[in-house]
């Protein structure tokens, strides 16, 4: 049984998430405020936290940095009465892995609920299958980068970037595939978010003057050069 803990402020929504999660057989949880939540996400013991964006004492992109800070690898979904793409960059790139406009309809937050908690989660005992090609090793159970032996440190959305890319290196994928693939909900992010992340993850993985791992395929999309 999934646990979830829902860090929002306005009692009346809380207590409706919580009871609908219930009714679905989670179990749920609530903190009213920032610095409660995430204390209580620090434990790392749920399997998906849904954090309000604004909340008094720390504010929803405050605790996802946090939470990912602390290698609480945790999924986030983040609610938010703010649709502006800036807002929702902002919140992924701390490390949400998906945004939800408020007001939502329900069968559309369960549907969030049910991809985020399906997703494999670091824990101990679970086997790795690490993602190599050349120089760049990917651990999709631990959520960790090498380059060589060195650490490349990303978000939860670089991360899941590169690892669609390295999962079939050579292939070139399209924007559009990607977006479905790593933010899941099509229509609700521009195809533009997948060009940002590609550009985030070659500052961090590619080296100066060196061709970027990542290729664009002009008209096409990208794909992920296997060898340097
Ligand atoms: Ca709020």
């Amino acid at each position: 049984m999934a646990r979830i803990l829902i860090i929002e402020d306005e009692e009346k929504m809380a207590r409706m998430l919580a009871r609908v999660l219930r009714e679905e057989g989670y179990v749920a949880e609530t903190a009213g405020d920032g610095r409660t939540g995430l204390g209580r996400a620090l434990d790392d013991s749920f399997d998906l936290l849904i954090v309000d964006w604004m909340l008094p004492e720390r504010s929803g992109v405050q605790i996802v940095r946090g939470l990912r800070a602390a290698e609480v690898a945790t999924p986030v979904l983040m609610l938010t009465a703010r649709d502006q793409v800036e807002d929702r960059v902002e919140g992924l790139d701390a490390g949400a892995d998906d945004y939800l406009p408020k007001p939502f309809a329900l069968p559309e937050l369960l549907a969030r609920v049910r991809a985020l908690t399906r997703r494999p989660r670091g824990e101990t005992g679970e086997v790795g299958t690490e993602i190599r090609a050349g120089d760049i090793a990917l651990d999709p159970v631990r959520h960790v980068v090498r380059r060589n032996e060195e650490r490349i440190d990303l978000t939860a959305k670089e991360f899941a970037l590169l690892a669609a890319l390295m999962q079939r290196p050579g292939q070139v994928f399209s924007r559009s595939v990607l977006l479905d693939t790593v933010w899941g909900v099509p229509g609700e992010v521009s195809t533009s978010v997948v060009e940002l992340y590609v550009s985030y993850l070659r500052r961090k993985l590619d080296r100066p003057k060196e061709p970027s791992r990542i290729r664009t395929v002009r008209g096409v999309g990208y794909t992920f050069e296997p060898r340097p």
